[in-house]
């Protein structure tokens, strides 16, 4: 089960995954945006692990809105609002739960995607995060429906993740900066799939 120690620990994870990998995920935005995905990710990560270890929570949904208010008030861009939405969304569904099992975990992070695509309008296949969040979100519902532990639909929903991420190297932008490039975006895997990766992987690793 999720906790509420679970829940700091998974944005701790985060942190140091986003860290670990802030200059790929620049490099991936150098390549078809403006090259500042991994430098976004890392400020709002840290500003977002310091508020978090500096409060005592009594529930995992408190954890992750102070998540969501910090990436809306301190990473730019797209990718900011799009992330507080996602947690704010999930933070709302966790609200006052001081456990959390795979089925209700599946329900938040539903709720995360559909705030990110009302607030950024991308489909599936628009070659976004979506093209990552998505399959992994299905993945997790399918493995809570079959009963399964959190910990083995956390592993299906990652590698699902991978795949999305992957799969968005040869298609063209339609949303984000990545968009202007129209077909010249094509051979390149999306920063923010990548990124979306990587926050399923700490979250695995998290409840592992
Ligand atoms: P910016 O493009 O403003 O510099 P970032 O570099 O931090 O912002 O984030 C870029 C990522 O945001 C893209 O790789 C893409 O995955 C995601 N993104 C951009 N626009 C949208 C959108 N409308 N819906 C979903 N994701 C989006
Ligand atoms: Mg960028
Ligand atoms: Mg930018």
């Amino acid at each position: 089960h999720l906790d509420v120690t679970k829940a700091v620990a998974i944005v701790e994870n985060i942190k140091e995954i986003i860290d670990a990998n802030k200059e790929f995920l620049t490099k991936l935005d150098s390549a078809i945006g403006d090259a500042d995905h991994g430098i976004n990710m890392s400020r709002g990560f840290t500003k977002a692990l310091e508020k978090v270890r500096n409060n005592q929570y009594n529930d995992i949904g408190a954890v992750f809105k102070d998540v969501a208010m910090t990436l809306m008030s301190t990473v730019g861009g797209a990718a900011g609002p799009l992330y507080g939405t996602f947690f704010m969304r999930a933070s709302m569904k966790l609200a006052g739960q001081k456990e959390a099992d795979l089925t209700l975990l599946a329900q938040a992070f539903r709720e995360g995607l559909q705030g990110v695509v009302a607030l950024g309008k991308a489909q599936l296949g628009d070659k976004t995060m979506v093209d990552a969040l998505t399959p992994a979100i299905e993945a997790l519902e399918a493995a809570a429906k079959q009963g399964l532990p959190l910990k083995e639909g956390l592993k299906r929903a990652l590698d699902m993740a991978e795949k999305g991420m992957k799969d968005t190297i040869p298609l063209v932008a339609r949303k984000g900066r990545a968009s202007y490039l129209g077909e010249r975006s094509a051979g390149h895997q999306d920063p923010g799939a990548t990124s979306s990766y990587l926050i399923l992987k700490a979250i695995c690793e998290a409840l592992g």
